[in-house]
Formats: structure tokens, sequence, C-alpha cells
């Protein structure tokens, strides 16, 4: 069976564990061409960064349960690092089936909790800490960020939390694994191995606008000593600008936070056919939101040669990604995990 001939929906057809390659072609993914996207950024910057930053960032890997990892920290000795995908699980329906959420998801019922933990357990067994050891956040599309340490191990998975509306988390704890849940929202995930920290975040539009990873480089700085110019940062799977068309109520959002030149080039206005031939039709825009995660990060002092973004979008890949837009909202949930290695 090769996924790219099936006809796979939300909740249908995905195809189990051993049909999966360890090549990323065989599933007909679909890669962003960052470089033309990015074109203007990379001009600007052009000294510093090189396609590595933008193309083939993202490498996915079959055992022991497909998952997906981001070029910078495959190879560090620092962290280890694996972002889920629908694939390899154990739920059914619209959670089929590497669901990890506990939630209700919109208004349908959450998928049953025994699924989940064993979801999680799998995915434990690609990072190798156990479900004891993760830390998992509780995202309300806030700027919130909290730093944790060993105090925090196991909450929002199996036991609860002592914390409420946290979209990103900081930590210097070795062997603690920061957990956070997307389906076309934007990760940030940061590392300074020089002062020996990481970050994980969630920016959706709202964390965004509201430069949650600004918070979590600061955080990271009040905590530990980290330094922007130590940091490494990458701008993981979401939605792409394609995929993500938004009304002036959220482009108004951005029009107040970034500059000109910024804003022209995360936001693009959208002629549709409605909007040619009606004028009063509202005017849409399409969203880049890993751009304007781009520019929070160079506002922040990360160098852009140490900026990388994912060539993944997950609405382009909704049979093996969870996206929200795609499902219309009839959706699991991924997952980012990321642990600073124990020496
Ligand atoms: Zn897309």
């Amino acid at each position: 069976m090769n996924i790219s001939e099936k006809n796979c929906e939300s909740g249908s057809n995905i195809p189990d564990n051993k049909n999966i390659d360890d090549n990323f072609k065989a599933f007909s993914v679909k890669r962003l061409d960052n470089e033309k996207l990015f074109y203007n950024v990379i001009k600007k910057y052009g000294g510093h960064v090189s396609s590595d930053n933008f193309s083939n960032t993202v490498n996915f890997h079959k055992n022991p349960i497909a998952h997906i990892k981001f070029a910078p920290f495959e190879k560090s000795g620092f962290v280890s690092q694996c972002f889920s995908t629908r694939l390899g699980g154990t739920s059914s329906g619209m959670y089929e089936s590497m669901n990890l959420t506990f939630n209700d998801v919109g208004q349908y019922k959450a998928d049953a909790r025994e699924n989940v933990l064993e979801n999680f357990r799998r995915m434990s067994s690609v990072i190798n800490i156990p479900v004891e050891r993760m830390v998992y956040s509780k995202q309300t599309h806030t700027t919130n960020v909290l730093a944790v340490s060993d105090s925090h191990a196991g909450m929002g998975l199996v036991r609860g939390r002592n914390f409420d509306n946290i979209d990103g988390f900081v930590s210097n704890t070795p062997g603690l694994c920061l957990v956070t849940s997307f389906a076309d929202c934007i990760p940030v995930v940061m590392t300074d191995e020089r002062h020996r920290c990481i970050a994980s975040v969630h920016a959706g539009w709202r964390g965004t606008a509201g430069n949650i990873a600004a918070n979590a480089i600061l955080a990271m700085r009040k905590s530990f000593g980290s330094s922007p110019k130590d940091v490494t940062a990458f701008i993981g799977p979401g939605i792409c600008a394609d995929c993500y068309e938004v009304g002036e109520d959220v482009a108004e959002q951005f029009k107040r936070v970034y500059n000109e030149e910024e804003y022209r080039s995360i936001l693009l206005p959208e002629i549709t056919e409605k909007s040619r031939t009606n004028a009063s039709e509202s005017v849409k825009f399409l969203l880049n939101l890993s751009m304007a995660n781009y520019f929070n990060l160079l506002r922040s002092g990360v160098l852009p040669e140490n900026i990388y973004v994912s060539d993944i979008c997950t609405c382009c890949n909704s049979r093996i990604l969870f996206s929200h837009r795609a499902s219309r909202g009839k959706r699991g949930i991924l997952c980012n995990f990321i642990s600073i290695n124990c020496e």
C-alpha cells in the first residue's frame, strides 16, 4: 500500500506503521519552497543563512514509531527531540491514530484516556523518556511561558498540573521532556547549548502576534542566563500561508505589531472571485505565521544563521499530520517532545 494512492481524509485509511517508508518521498509529502517564500528575508540576511536553514529541515523516521526530527537537533548531543505524526497510534475515528490530546476537540468528545496514554507511551519509546518524566502544557492561545523543573515531571499526563494557561515551557533540567501540542499552530523550539537550556512554545495567530517566542527567550535569559546569540531556533511544522486565509480582524492585529516591510511579507491580500465582483465583500488575507515568528526571533536577537524553518505544512500534508483547517476541526493533536540529554 502506498499512502500517496490513498484518499486519507480525516479519520480514514491511515496506513499502519509497517507501511511507512523511511523516506518522506514515499508519502508524496509536499514540501514548501521556503527559499522562494523567504526570498526577501534571505536576500536581506544573505551573508548568514544557507539553504540548510530553509530546505529539507525536517526528517521523517519509521522506527520505533513514525516521527519527525528537526534537522538542527537531530545530530545534537545536547538534546533529544521528536515530533509526532498521525501514524503509529492506537486511536480510531477522527483521532486515528496517534492522537495526543486528552481534551474534547471543539464539539467532539475527547478520545479515550487509555488510548491517549498508550499513544504517549509509544512516543516515549521514540525519545526514550518515560511519560512520568514528561510535562504537558495547558495551551489556551496565551503568551505565557513557564520555567519547569523536576517538580513538574508527569504533570498533564500521569498527574495533575499546578499551572493553567501555559503555552510555552523553558527548562534547564536534564531528562525532563517538554511536551507542547499542535494542529496547524506553529511550534517554536529553541536550544541554548552554551547555557544549557531549552524552550518549546505554541504560537497560533494570537501567540505569534503577542510574540510568545520573545517571552520564551526572555524566560531563558532570566532563569538560566541564556543569551539570544547562543540560541538555535526551529520554526516547526504548522499551517502555510497558502492554506491559512484570515479576515481583516486578524490582519489588523498583525498590522499593529509589525513594521510595513515585515507586514507585507507576512500578509498577502487575497483577491477572491467574490471580492473581485462584489465591492462590499470583505478583504481576505493569506497569513504566513512562520514568517511572523521568524521576525519575532530576529527582533529578540536570535542570529539569522541560527534560525531554521520547517518546509512541511500540516494542512498540505493532512494525510499524515493533524490539521485543524484541513479536517474542519475534526482532528487529533500532534506533539513536540524535547529534552536535555542527561550527561
Ligand atoms: Zn499548506
